[in-house]
Parts: C-alpha cells; sequence; structure tokens
C-alpha cells in the first residue's frame, strides 16, 4: 500500500499527515504564520519532513486560493500574508525538500477526497463546497478534477450574486463568498450592528435570539442556497458535498439544502440532485492533498 504525505493549508493552521489506501494514520498541526510567505513556506517544509519516510510515494499540499497545479504555482491566496501572490510553492519546495511536490487547491482537494474516498465515491460528477473563513468550490468530473484554463476553473465563491453587495476578500463586491462564508457573516453582521464578532459568537447570539444575528443567518443561508441551486444548474452533478469548518454550525447550512430544492430550476431529475455534509470531515484536505498529489 503506498504512503503519501497530503497538507492542508488553511488561513489560521497548517495540518499534515500520511494517507494510506485512502484514509489518516496520523497527523499533526500548528498555526499558520502571518508574517510572510518565506515563514509559511518553512512551515510547510518542516511539517513534511516530521512525516518524511523512504515509503512515501508522493507529497501534495492543498493551499486556498487561485492555484495552477500544472505549473506549481499559487497566484493569489486572499487569508495568507500579503507577499504570498505568485508564488512557484512546488518549485521552493521541491528545493527545500529535495523531492518533488504537487500543489493544488484546497477546495478541489476536498472534492477529490470525497470523490475518491468519501461520501462521493458512487457519483461520476461530483461537487463540493468548503465553507470556512472563505467559500471554496471544486468539481470533479469522472475522476479528474476540473482545472479550467490555468488551475482556477469553479471559483463559485467569487460570483456574483447580489449587485453592488458586500466587500469580497478578492477586492470586489457581493460574491457569493461575501455572504455564505464564516468571514461572509460577520461582516453582514458588522455591517448590521456596527459590532465586531467571530463565528462563535454569532452563533451564540442566534440562539439566544438576537435580531442582528437571526437577520444575518437568514440572508447569508438564503445566499448559500443559490449559490448551492447554481452549481447545480452548471454541472447536472450526481452530489453536492458541503464542508470546511462551517460544518459545525448546522444553523447555517441545514436550512440551505431544503431551500435549494426551490430555487434549482426544472426539470424534476436537477431538483432530485442530494446536497450531503462531508463523510471525512476534518481529514478530507489532508486525504484530498495526498490523493491528489499521486494522480
Ligand atoms: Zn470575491
Amino acid at each position: 500500500m503506498p504512503y503519501r504525505i497530503g497538507v492542508d493549508v488553511g488561513a489560521t493552521k497548517i495540518a499534515a499527515g500520511i494517507v494510506a489506501g485512502g484514509r489518516l494514520v496520523k497527523s499533526a498541526k500548528v498555526a499558520t504564520p502571518k508574517t510572510n510567505r518565506r515563514d509559511v513556506i518553512a512551515t510547510i517544509a518542516k511539517l513534511i519532513r516530521v512525516f518524511d519516510h523512504p515509503k512515501v510515494t508522493a507529497v501534495g499540499v492543498g493551499i486556498a486560493g487561485a492555484v495552477d497545479a500544472g505549473r506549481g504555482i499559487v497566484y493569489a491566496s486572499p487569508n495568507l500574508p500579503k507577499d504570498f501572490r505568485d508564488v512557484k510553492l512546488a518549485a521552493a519546495l521541491h528545493r527545500e525538500l529535495n523531492r518533488p511536490v504537487a500543489i493544488e487547491n484546497d477546495a478541489k482537494c476536498f472534492t477529490f477526497a470525497e470523490a475518491t474516498a468519501g461520501v462521493g465515491r458512487q457519483g461520476k460528477t461530483v461537487v463540493g463546497f468548503t465553507i470556512g473563513s472563505g467559500l471554496g468550490f471544486g468539481a470533479v468530473v469522472e475522476g479528474k478534477i476540473l482545472h479550467g484554463r490555468n488551475g482556477i476553473a469553479g471559483e463559485f465563491g467569487h460570483t456574483t450574486v447580489v449587485e453592488h453587495g458586500l466587500r469580497c476578500s478578492c477586492g470586489q463586491a457581493g460574491h457569493l463568498e461575501s455572504y455564505a462564508s464564516g468571514g461572509g457573516m460577520c461582516r453582514f453582521y458588522h455591517q448590521l450592528t456596527g459590532r465586531t464578532v467571530d463565528t462563535f459568537e454569532l452563533e451564540r447570539l442566534y440562539q439566544e435570539g438576537e435580531i442582528a444575528a437571526r437577520r444575518t443567518l437568514t440572508f447569508c443561508t438564503e445566499i448559500l442556497a443559490l449559490g448551492i441551486a447554481n452549481a447545480i444548474a452548471a454541472f447536472n452533478p450526481d452530489i453536492v458535498i458541503l464542508g470546511g469548518g462551517m460544518i459545525r454550525v448546522p444553523v447555517f447550512w441545514r436550512p440551505a439544502i431544503a431551500q435549494v430544492k426551490k430555487l434549482v430550476p426544472y426539470p424534476a431529475q436537477l431538483k432530485d440532485t442530494p446536497v450531503v455534509k462531508t463523510k471525512l470531515g476534518d481529514s478530507a484536505g489532508i486525504i484530498g492533498a495526498a490523493l491528489a498529489a499521486a494522480r
């Protein structure tokens, strides 16, 4: 059985582990450096060294942002330090570690993991949303990740859903991510109340029945449903899989699943598209990065 290393680079933590037979065998995580790209690259390399072993056949890194997997470049990653732009990450890690390293967008890794070893295994066309600080998307068609010309295909988070709406992490306005993400709903709440909260605080206020928190969750859930319905109309997938840190807040995503049916256009076949939550959970990012590296 081949052993692979997967790394999941997120806004707050970098997690890595050994993957064998589609399962995470062991893992570790550290905080994501806030300083600069050199520190981020050094931290990724250090974590890979922890798990490297003669039996390891492939190393893959999944990272949020616009990633060109073919050329090994991260064009932009809004949740990492400001200088993390146009980074030749695959080459930099190859130099540090003296072995080939594949890179891929984190939401594509998530979807690939679920399509290969998770809840999407029976599907030919599998799409996934990762809902965390931002909103990522991936499509796997007949076992292959859909990349597009520059590797950036499927940036549903950066499609416009509200004209002249809330500012997005990418600098544009009214994007799906501006509402249907942890960061988006906190900004929405801030616009309503002038108060800065995190998603934990927002969920607590919602449970207490606070009106602004209720309004925020209700609106952001409707926007998430809109995004899922748009993806169903665009891809006619066998299954839609939801993952990411916000899965811990069911009051946000569960009502969206019911709303999707009303928003999906005819015919009935599209309306019947299953929308489910992740099976692999927090491990999906690491597993997907490892499996995608070996493709
Ligand atoms: Zn955007």
